[in-house]
C-alpha cells in the first residue's frame, strides 16, 4: 500500500511527497480510511507510530477542497512541545494546500498571548492548543468554535494525568454537537473509557 491509494487532494499529495512519506505506517493504514468515512475513533497508539499524520491527513484532505475561512479543526494536546510538533507536521503536510494553522499554549509573556490573539482574530483553519490556554482565549470572547467539524484529543491519557478533564468538557461545550471526534491515547485506563463514552459517538476502535 502507498499513500496514493487514498486519493488525497493533489495539493496534499504534493506535501506528502515533499515530506518524503511514501508508505503508510500500520496506524495510518488502519485509521485513515476510518476517519475519511467520517466515523468517530478511539485509537491506542504510542508516539513514534505515525499517529499524528494518521489523523492529520484525512482532516487536511477534507478541508483542502473547501473555502477556508473558519476554524474547522481543533486539536487538543497536553503540552507546548506536543502542540508545536503537531503544528510542524501540519505546516509540512499542508504546505501546498493553503490551509493555515497555529499552536496556542500557556507560558510565555504577554507578547506571546497577544500574538496568539491576533492570529486567532485573523482566522485559522486548524487550531492546536493546550486546554488551559484555549480556555483563556475562549473566555476572552474572541475565539469562536461553532464551526468546528473535527475535534482531536492527542495523548488524552496525559491530558487527564495533568488534570485537564474539566477543561476538556468545558471546551467541548463550545463545539457543535454534530462533529467528528478522534481520541488518541497511549494507555486506556477506565478514566479514558469514561471520557470516550461521554464525548464520542459510536466510535471505531484501533489498537496498535
Ligand atoms: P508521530 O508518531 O506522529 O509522532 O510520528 C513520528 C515521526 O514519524 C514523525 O517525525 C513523522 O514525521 C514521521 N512519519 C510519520 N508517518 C510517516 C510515514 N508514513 N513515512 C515516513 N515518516 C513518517
Amino acid at each position: 500500500m502507498t499513500f496514493e491509494d487514498f486519493n488525497f487532494d493533489s495539493s496534499l499529495a504534493e506535501g506528502l511527497q515533499a515530506m518524503g512519506y511514501v508508505t503508510p505506517t500500520p496506524i495510518q493504514a488502519e485509521a485513515i480510511p476510518v476517519v475519511m468515512q467520517g466515523h468517530d475513533l478511539i485509537a491506542c497508539a504510542q508516539t513514534g507510530t505515525g499517529k499524528t499524520a494518521s489523523y492529520l491527513l484525512p482532516v487536511l484532505h477534507s478541508i483542502a477542497g473547501t473555502n477556508k475561512h473558519h476554524t474547522d479543526t481543533l486539536i487538543l494536546a497536553p503540552t507546548r512541545e506536543l502542540a508545536q510538533q503537531i503544528d510542524q507536521q501540519v505546516e509540512g503536510l499542508a504546505y501546498f494546500t493553503g490551509i493555515s494553522s497555529i499552536a496556542v499554549f500557556g507560558g510565555g509573556d504577554g507578547i506571546v498571548y497577544e500574538q496568539q490573539r491576533s492570529a486567532i482574530k485573523a482566522g485559522v483553519n486548524i487550531l492546536i492548543a493546550t486546554p488551559g490556554r484555549l480556555i483563556a482565549h475562549l473566555t476572552s470572547g474572541l475565539l469562536k468554535l461553532d464551526k468546528v467539524r473535527h475535534l482531536v484529543l492527542d495523548e488524552a491519557d496525559r491530558m487527564l494525568d495533568m488534570g485537564f478533564y474539566d477543561d476538556i468538557i468545558r471546551i467541548i461545550r463550545h463545539l457543535p454537537a454534530k462533529r467528528q471526534t478522534l481520541l488518541f491515547s497511549a494507555t486506556m485506563p477506565p478514566r479514558i473509557r469514561q471520557l470516550a463514552a461521554t464525548i464520542l459517538h459510536e466510535p471505531q476502535q484501533i489498537n496498535i
